[in-house]
């Protein structure tokens, strides 16, 4: 079975591969172990997961999904070396991306938190770090 098979095949067991670009790279590469899984950017389009061959080629199993098929420059894959900057979790009162272990995206959140829990408000104790997020980030996890 080649690339173009595997796709196809995959794509018939799915009604829709909408929104399913992480988990076909994430079972594209268990099958052909030559490739490489990137997450990344697809300009114009949104947040994305690719394959990559051993010679650079994107095989992009969910690439149908789009209206019209990306030129490989478009593909900008996420500098890995700043995987420590995504999200580590969602603020419990609006659900926005939290960075860096912050406990709530703002003291007004932590406030509505702590108010909702019947606890006190001791200013100066939580964490709100900055969200020094990288540039295209909308959700790959
Ligand atoms: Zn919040």
């Amino acid at each position: 079975m080649n690339h173009n098979e595997w796709i196809k095949e995959y794509k018939a067991k799915h009604k829709s591969v909408r929104g399913l670009c992480q988990s076909a790279t994430k079972a594209m590469v268990e099958t052909f172990p030559e490739l490489q899984r990137v997450r990344g950017h697809v300009v114009g389009l949104g947040a994305h997961w690719w394959c990559v061959t051993p010679d650079g080629s994107i095989i992009d199993p969910t690439v149908c999904q789009f209206p019209f098929v990306p030129a490989s420059s478009s593909y900008e894959p996420f500098d890995e070396s700043l995987a420590h900057t995504l999200p580590t979790g969602k603020c419990m009162n609006c659900g926005g991306y939290l960075y860096y272990q912050s406990q709530a995206c703002d003291e007004d959140c932590m406030q509505e938190i702590l108010t909702a829990l019947g606890q006190a408000w001791r200013p100066g104790t939580y964490r709100y770090n900055p969200a020094d997020r990288p540039k295209y980030y909308d959700g790959w996890q």
